[in-house]
C-alpha cells in the first residue's frame, strides 16, 4: 500500500472514531447509532491499514526489487526479449557471453547462469 494512502486512511479512521465518540458522549438514540457506526468504521479502517502494512512488511524484498527492475528496464531490452528464467529480470547485452558456440546469459539480479535457447537478433 502507498504510504500516503495508508496515512490518509488512518487519519480518516481516527477522525471517524473521534466524531463517533463525540456523538456517543452527546447521547441520544439516533446519535448513539450514528456514533457507534462511525467508531466501528473508523476502527475498521485503522485495523485494515494495520493489517495491510503488516502483510507488506512481511513480504520479501523481491517485490520492490522487481518493481525497480521494471522501471529501469529500457525499451531496447524489452524488444530483444531476454528475460532471466529464474527471476524474470531483463538481461542486458553485456550479461550475455558466447561460451563454446552457445550463448550464456548471467542474470545481474539473482546471479543465475543459463543458456539462451534462441539467438538474440543482432
Ligand atoms: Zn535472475
Amino acid at each position: 500500500m502507498n504510504k500516503l494512502v495508508g496515512a490518509l486512511v488512518t487519519f480518516a479512521g481516527i477522525c471517524l472514531v473521534i466524531l463517533g465518540a463525540i456523538f456517543l458522549v452527546a447521547w441520544s438514540v439516533e446519535n448513539a447509532v450514528a456514533g457507534g457506526m462511525m467508531v466501528l468504521i473508523g476502527a475498521g479502517l485503522m485495523y485494515y491499514v494495520y493489517r495491510v502494512e503488516k502483510i507488506e512488511a512481511a513480504k520479501p524484498q523481491l517485490v520492490s526489487q522487481t518493481f525497480n527492475v521494471t522501471m529501469s528496464g529500457s525499451g531496447e531490452m524489452t524488444q530483444k526479449n531476454m528475460i532471466c528464467k529464474s527471476c524474470g529480470a531483463p538481461i542486458a547485452e553485456k550479461d550475455v557471453k558466447v561460451v563454446q558456440g552457445g550463448l550464456m546469459a548471467t542474470c545481474p539480479y539473482c546471479g543465475v547462469v543459463f543458456a539462451m535457447q534462441e539467438a538474440p537478433k543482432w
